[in-house]
């Protein structure tokens, strides 16, 4: 049995490691690398293997670094069966389309029809054509905790992640005559307490763990600290008389802070009558999907829809599905608050909110995620002090706030208890950390006597024993 490495090995993105039991080949996550046009171009390379050699696709969540060169591992001739969870099912789909639109609009012919082709680069992986083929991939739903049967004596289980709606970590199972072998794959695991989901739960008990290491060298500063100082940014500003703009990604954070002002509302801890935008068609669906999935929200969401409340509605917050529904946002008043893409500032209707807002001392803009390198938001947090935006220059007088207690991520203490709730493993495998996280964290691991932790490069492949049936394992100290 063989496991090899072909995507965030050594980096955050591109998640794709192929399991090979005796030929049949099953491809944990299929993902995008991420992070400008050099990154972009990285998904146009060979994936490492034979597209049409793999027998079955397990995907771990919905975030394109996770399912994102699907299509194009289908357009390149897989035609196997992916396995999901219906979230993650409904999720990709969304996340595809638009991952898929993005990558239409820079085709030569679509550019110069609008007289912005870029010759760069990111045409094109894949077209939307090749996401209607994935999707028709995709078989019956996995559930939490139940077995799938991928061929015979291999089996798949779901665990819940705690990361976005539907993630999972997925162990396999190997079963031979006397021979029991089980692989964790952690996919991306949710703090220790996420906002809207319940905790990850992952098995007690594997033989193989790889596993995400994002935030392996860092603690997150405190979610309700950090929920204290969105709090304070919203009510200062409506005493200023000014706008609220907060660029935000379209899945889990966009639900979050739903969630979190509809709570205050209810509280009676956040002022004032001034509505409330959704601006992102993206964000709306992904909105009606976690409507669709109360049970596998945190007790208290669940709670209210028993008592038939939607925890992501109130009465001020307006859905803006159309273009010119998002620009009459414009004459709404002077006290606002808008939730609009893209999360980075690198494109979306957000860039036309700030346009507006810009010049405006009395107004705000929120920063409530990563900005990476290159994105103009990471650009005004550095303070640049003009920007360009739609061919007209703009300074930036508008309040700046970067609140960064609100990651989907466990940090080094939550991964750690995530490992402290299993067995010690015959051997780890760290991945989907930058060189900084993964060996801060490999040394913390290694203290709590994990001691077979290795850091696989990109296609690397390794060879895993399969392992008697009646295996005990030790519990590690914490
Ligand atoms: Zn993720
Ligand atoms: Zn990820």
């Amino acid at each position: 049995m063989q496991l090899s490495f072909h995507g965030a090995a050594s980096c955050v993105t591109g998640s794709c490691h192929l399991l090979d039991v005796d030929g049949f080949r099953i491809l944990i996550d299929c993902g995008m690398f991420q992070g400008g046009d050099e990154m972009f171009r990285s998904n146009l390379k060979p994936f490492g293997f034979a597209p049409d050699s793999i027998s079955a696709v397990v995907l771990t969540h919905a975030h394109l670094d996770h399912c994102g060169r699907l299509p194009y591992l289908v357009r390149q001739g897989f035609s196997g069966p992916v396995y999901a969870t219906s979230p993650t099912r409904y999720l990709s789909e969304i996340v595809l389309w638009d991952a898929a639109h993005l990558q239409e609009e820079h085709l030569p012919e679509k550019g110069r029809q609008k007289g912005t082709h870029r010759p760069s680069s990111r045409s094109t992986a894949y077209r939307i054509a090749d996401v209607i083929d994935t999707m028709a991939l995709f078989v019956r739903a996995a559930e939490y905790d139940v077995p799938v049967n991928l061929a015979p004596g291999i089996d798949a289980t779901f665990y819940n992640a705690g990361h976005i709606l539907g993630s999972a970590s997925v162990q396999i199972t190997v079963s031979r005559p006397g021979r029991k072998t089980r692989i964790l794959f952690s996919g991306d695991l949710g703090p220790g307490q996420p906002a809207l989901l319940a905790p990850a739960s992952p098995p007690e008990d594997s033989d193989y763990v790889v596993m995400e290491t994002t935030y392996g060298d860092r603690l997150h500063r405190s979610f309700e600290e950090s929920k204290e100082e969105l709090l304070e940014v919203l009510s200062d500003t409506y005493s200023r008389g000014g706008k609220v703009l907060i660029p935000t990604f379209a899945v889990e954070r966009a639900q979050d802070l739903l969630f979190f002002f509809r709570e205050w509302k209810s509280e009676g801890r956040l002022p004032g009558r001034q509505p409330y935008f959704l601006d992102s068609p993206m964000a709306i669906n992904v909105t009606h999907i976690y409507e669709r999935f109360p049970m596998l929200l945190a007790d208290r969401l669940l709670e209210q829809f028993k008592k038939r409340k939607d925890p992501f509605l109130f009465p001020e917050l307006k859905f803006m599905r159309t273009v010119d529904e998002s620009r009459t946002i414009a004459g709404a008043g002077p006290r606002a608050v808008v939730l609009a893409g893209s999360g980075m500032v690198s494109g979306g209707r957000i860039l036309y909110h700030l346009a507006q807002e810009a010049e405006n001392p009395r107004s705000s803009l929120v920063f409530v995620g990563y900005q990476a390198e290159g994105t103009l938001g990471r650009a005004i947090l550095e303070g640049r002090k003009t920007v360009r935006i739609q061919g007209v220059e703009k300074d930036v007088r508008i309040g700046l706030h970067s609140i960064n207690g609100f990651s989907a991520h466990a940090d080094q203490a939550d991964l750690l208890k995530w490992c402290g709730s299993m067995k010690v493993p015959e051997r780890v495998f760290l991945i989907h950390g930058e060189h900084r996280s993964l060996s801060s964290f490999r040394e913390k691991l290694e203290n709590t006597g994990w001691k077979n932790v290795h850091v696989p490069a990109l296609h690397e492949t390794v060879e895993l024993t399969e392992k008697m049936s009646s295996r005990t394992g030790r519990v590690a100290k914490r």
